[in-house]
């Protein structure tokens, strides 16, 4: 069948709630994809770095086939030998002392929202149902109504209402906004450590620890939302970290599940996630033993591969290399680690184009907004890769 056999059927019956490029993949492995005509490319999206272990790792597959073949979901209304290794790792690892299992990004920033207001309540004391958080413009945290009803985009949120009140947004990057925005009925402040879906939008530095020294004064949590920062993507385990902060609660998912299984987490101390009871709050499929197995796997991969220092550098190699290229299109190259937005002017006629010209040179990257080219590969890749990158990407960034 080819490519375009394919996009008919999926066009006819499946709903448009997405622009893909048009190419079919069928297989991958690493840093590589296959398409449906045997063509190879190099992933530069990741997946939006849910792939940050690479496609099909085979520790992670092993994990996979190894667990499925014994028990895949007991539901949490039993126990299961997966589960307790999945928390005892994670806070290994992290530092947090507990963590709460969902499935999808989107549920863990809910969980994290409740957590937060449970916590103005209980601990804060914020009159029942008066709880405020305060987020940033341009964030980027999921899908849901109540999640959309704080996203500043009009195109994610136009159709959707009535939205969910209790929610104020600010300009990202500025400390006194949030400072301004902060009253007796704040319970958090969430936000992104880099607005990737904004644009790979880098916040000032210092913002982030600004911000924790701000929410600490006033009694308020800062939340950060690192499902697509965190896990070695921008050359730290946290984004957050760039900036020495160690947030109250962090929000973590895509990378956790290696690429194989929708697997995230909110993380917290005692004292905040300790506050939800039996009843509150749960997920039929959250912390089933072939998610807890696959993210222990994928854990592993993140520590023995030494990933988050192969961000680091890599990242940095790639980024100093991309800025020799002087094209005229380019706006501003930034990022950190392998999280790199190259934005361009409006002159450039945005870019999607470039990305479809990418593709012709066997190189998938995704446009976020009309005039960004992200490059977020998985954090296994390696300079001869990048060094083979390199000269097509400049190729298509010097098109006319
Ligand atoms: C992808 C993403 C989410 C949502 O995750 P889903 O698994 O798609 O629900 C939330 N926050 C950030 C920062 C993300 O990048």
């Amino acid at each position: 069948m080819k490519t375009s056999e394919f996009i008919e059927i999926e066009e006819k019956f499946g709903a448009h709630n997405y622009h893909p490029l048009d190419v079919v993949i069928t297989g991958g492995k690493g840093v590589w994809v296959t398409d449906v005509e045997g063509n190879k490319y190099l992933d530069f999206l990741s997946s939006y770095s849910a792939l940050n272990q690479g496609h099909v790792h085979p520790k992670i597959l092993k994990a996979l086939v190894d667990q499925a073949k014994k028990i895949t979901l007991t539901s949490r209304a039993f126990r299961n030998d997966q589960l307790p290794f999945f928390y005892k790792e994670l806070a290994e690892m992290t530092g947090y002392e507990m963590s709460l299992p969902m499935n999808s990004g989107a549920e863990a920033v809910e969980t994290a929202l409740k957590l937060a207001r449970k916590w103005g309540y209980q601990v804060k004391g914020i009159k029942r149902h008066q709880a405020e958080i305060i987020v940033a413009d341009g964030n980027f945290h999921g899908r849901t109504i109540s999640i959309v009803s704080f996203s500043s985009e009009p195109h994610y949120k136009d159709d959707f209402g009535p939205f969910t009140p209790g929610f104020i947004s600010v300009p990202y990057g500025d400390v006194k906004a949030v400072e301004k925005a902060i009253t007796k009925n704040t319970a958090a402040v969430m936000l992104e450590p880099i607005q990737g879906e904004g644009g790979v939008l880098i916040p000032p530095a210092g913002y982030l620890a600004e911000v924790k020294k701000i929410c600490e004064a006033h009694n308020v949590l800062f939340m950060a939302d690192e499902i697509q920062t965190g896990l070695g993507r921008t050359g730290k385990l946290f984004a957050s970290m760039h900036d020495g902060v160690r947030p109250d609660v962090t929000i973590i998912g895509k990378a956790l599940g290696g690429g194989f299984y929708p697997v995230s987490a909110v993380l917290a101390d005692k004292a905040i996630l300790g506050l939800f009871t039996p009843g509150e709050h749960g997920s039929t499929f959250g912390g089933n033993p072939l998610g807890a197995a696959v993210a222990r796997a994928a854990m592993q991969v993140i520590r023995e591969e030494k990933l988050v220092e192969n961000a680091a550098a890599m990242g940095e190699y790639f980024m100093s290399e991309l800025r020799k290229i002087k094209s005229a299109h380019i706006k501003e190259i930034r990022g950190k680690g392998l999280l790199i937005g190259v934005e361009l002017i409006p002159e450039a006629k945005g870019a999607r184009r470039f990305c479809e010209a990418l593709k012709d040179k066997g190189i998938l990257a995704k446009e976020t907004h009309d005039n960004v080219i992200r490059f977020a590969p998985p954090l296994v890749i390696d300079k001869k890769t990048i060094d083979w990158a390199l000269p097509r990407i400049k190729e298509v960034l010097m098109m006319a």
